[in-house]
């Protein structure tokens, strides 16, 4: 059975361009007789905020979207996730690292798909003593991955299946290593990203991953995180970005306009939004 969620973070209102993803899933699902699950990705401390977590909740109920079974809250499953970051790190995997970004940024000698600079590997080398000795003082720090052994332990290549919205379709070749020793456990907030979407991925049983076609070159980690844990590969399907006239991107940062302000009726935008859908989607 196919199983896709919406997956928001709760960081503003929802827009246009949520309204876009969490349509697209819930199509891909009812298409197929298939489940659509709501998880509101919300342990970002920073930018996370219950408010709007609740508003996005109401919206996606005005809109008309149905979700099957609870919501699940990242926020309540921060146990699960150290959980991961501690198989991982019992297997010589992790590394703490206490840089900071502006030494990261001025160390760095390239950048990561995401293009973010590309961890130099400072940390990772660091002698045992000073690294007990930072820890000792509570220096506050990251988890990293330590990107060679992993690959050294899953060596050979990975792949995904796309069936989504953008040029690439069909059987993808993953390579994860350009993003470096990526950070798994962040110093101000829980689990990164990348490891709480894969681990939830896996445990409530998505088997298809739809989401912003922003996100497609983090995929290619998130499979390597599959292979690591024994996790499930489910199929993915990265959908389009909404735009607004100018061309720009819409995000929650550069204020889009909320759904409700549009002044359009929930049929309206549902039938506004779902004409945008390419023809295979
Ligand atoms: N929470 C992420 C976001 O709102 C989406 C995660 C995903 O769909 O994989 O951008």
């Amino acid at each position: 059975m196919i199983v896709t969620r919406f997956a928001p973070s709760p960081t503003g209102p929802l827009h246009l361009g949520h309204a876009y993803a969490a349509l697209y899933a819930e199509h891909q699902a009812r298409r197929a007789g298939g489940r659509f699950l709501l998880r509101i990705e919300d342990i970002d401390t920073d930018r996370a905020r219950p408010e709007f977590t609740r508003a996005i909740i109401a919206d996606l109920a005005w809109l008309g979207v149905t979700w099957d079974g609870p919501v699940r809250y990242q926020s309540a499953h921060v146990d699960a996730y150290r959980a991961v970051l501690a198989a991982l790190a019992a297997r010589g995997l992790i590394y703490p690292c206490f840089c900071t970004r502006a030494e990261i940024a001025r160390k760095s000698r390239g950048r990561t798909p995401d293009d973010a600079p590309l961890y130099p590997g400072t940390c990772r080398d660091l002698a045992h003593d000073l690294r007990q000795k930072h820890l000792a003082a509570g220096h506050p720090h990251a988890f990293r991955l330590d990107m060679g052994r992993a690959r050294a332990l899953c060596p050979e290549p990975l792949y995904y299946r796309e069936s989504g919205e953008t040029d690439q379709v069909g059987r993808i070749l993953c390579h994860p290593e350009r993003f470096g020793d990526v950070v798994l456990w962040r110093k101000d907030s829980p689990a990164s990203y990348h490891l709480a979407v894969t681990h939830d991925d896996a445990v409530q049983g998505v088997t298809l991953v739809t989401r912003g076609a922003d996100l497609r070159s983090a995929t290619d980690l998130h499979r390597l995180l599959q292979a690591l844990m024994g996790w499930p590969v489910p199929d993915y399907a990265h959908h389009r970005l909404i735009t607004d006239e100018g061309g720009a991107r819409l995000a929650k940062t550069t204020g889009a306009a909320g759904l409700r302000s549009l002044g359009l009726a929930p049929a309206a935008i549902r039938a506004r939004v779902m004409a945008g859908f390419s023809a295979h989607g």
